[in-house]
């Protein structure tokens, strides 16, 4: 979808898609919640890169300035401390709604300000959605299918979850905020598209989040041994950032409400992840097991022929491509060291 129209206050004009003849692309202007954050700050990048105008909302819980310093002093970039609890009042074409922790560690820290986040929230946004006639871009997760009793997990499996467990406020919360969207998009015609996206590392996650990528490169890097829970045979499958950002985009710019799965099917344990970071960092890296946390999902994998089909989308970067990018930003980050700085 794309604005050619000159604003004056809030005015648009769709096209369909074709450029009509004498002018030109304007940007658009889109809000980023979360946009601080580990995945947000990689699509800011690339929505700024493009020319577009973008309000990034988030209250930093997980987020940091200097995930964002670099757009500081572009005319194109806003950065707004707010909490998307509360309601809050912009004008803009497109909503990417990624506001809500991530990581386990994260997202059980405070569990009821977690299922906030994910419903009142969700709800605020799609409220703002409503009254601009802004679509509206949902980051769900494949927490949604719990520990799955269907492998690889397909859009229309409803998933295994445990209501009551302590993963619940995250993987709950995410379930009704895809139902608040369905229900706007419904009852109010608003333009929402899902995402359920599948572990996603890369540069600039938070170093102590707690995540397994995350832990085992910090680990490895810092000669501690890797902390393997459980047997380490659980599996997930491991999306590099700009794959993930690259589906993003093209679901809200397509036609397709979702949901879809966005995540690499390629599918590794534990302990062959572990090797991997023993390839890639450190091959003496030892590994120590420690017990596994409560309701762990056994396996995930995700099925992505929806997406390949209807949004042409497949990740493109395997995890020993991918590995080696993030370890250069965390080595940065660790010790100081200005090789090799990913940005
Ligand atoms: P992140 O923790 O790095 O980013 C989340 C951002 O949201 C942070 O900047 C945080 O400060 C902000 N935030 C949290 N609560 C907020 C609130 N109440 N108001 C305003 N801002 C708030 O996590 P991420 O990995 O970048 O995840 C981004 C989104 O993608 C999340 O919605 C997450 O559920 C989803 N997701 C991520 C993964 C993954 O593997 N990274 C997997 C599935 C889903
Ligand atoms: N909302 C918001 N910004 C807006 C419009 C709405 O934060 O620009 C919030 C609003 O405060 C409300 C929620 O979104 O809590 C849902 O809004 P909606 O208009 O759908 O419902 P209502 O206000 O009628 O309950
Ligand atoms: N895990 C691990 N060691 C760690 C952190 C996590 O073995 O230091 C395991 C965890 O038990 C789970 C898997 O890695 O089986 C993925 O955990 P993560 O928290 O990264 O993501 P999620 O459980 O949300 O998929």
């Amino acid at each position: 979808r794309v604005v050619y129209e000159h604003r004056a206050g809030f005015g648009r004009i769709h096209s369909g898609g074709k450029v009509p003849l004498g002018l030109k692309r304007k940007g658009l202007r889109i809000v980023v919640t979360g946009g601080a954050g580990f995945v947000g700050s990689h699509l800011v990048d690339r929505l700024i890169n493009r020319g577009d105008s973008v309000i990034v909302v988030d209250n930093f819980f997980t987020g940091r300035k200097e995930n964002l310093m670099h757009h500081f002093g572009n005319p194109r970039f806003e950065l707004i401390r707010h909490d998307v609890v509360e309601p809050i009042l912009l004008e803009v074409d497109q909503i990417y709604h990624l506001a809500c922790p991530a990581s386990p560690v994260h997202y059980k820290f405070n569990p009821v300000k977690t299922i906030k986040t994910n419903v009142v929230g969700t709800l605020n946004m799609l409220g703002l959605a409503k009254r601009v006639g802004a679509r509206f871009l949902l980051t769900s997760t494949s927490e949604v299918y719990g520990d799955p009793l269907q492998h690889p997990q397909v859009e229309t499996y409803w998933g295994n979850v445990n209501p009551i467990g302590v993963r619940s406020c995250y993987d709950e919360g995410k379930r009704t905020a895809e139902t608040l969207a369905m229900d706007y998009h419904r009852g109010a015609g608003v333009e929402v598209r899902i995402a359920r996206i599948f572990n996603t590392y890369g540069p600039r996650m938070c170093i102590d989040d707690g995540r397994v990528v995350s832990n085992f490169v910090a680990q490895a890097l810092r000669k501690e041994p890797m902390t393997v829970y459980g047997d380490g045979k659980q599996t997930r499958s491991f999306q590099y950032v700009s794959d993930l950002v690259e589906g993003l985009m093209r679901l809200m710019e397509g036609e397709h409400v979702g949901p879809f799965n966005l995540g690499n099917p390629g599918e590794f344990t534990m302990l062959e992840l572990a090797q991997v970071v023993q390839e890639t960092i450190d091959p003496n890296a030892k590994i120590e097991f420690r017990p596994n946390t409560e309701d762990d999902p056994h396996k995930r994998k995700p099925d992505i022929s929806k997406a390949k089909e209807l949004l042409g989308w497949e990740p493109s970067i395997p995890l020993r491509k991918g590995l080696p990018l993030m370890v250069s930003d965390f080595r940065q980050r660790i010790f100081g060291d200005h090789k090799d700085t990913i940005t």
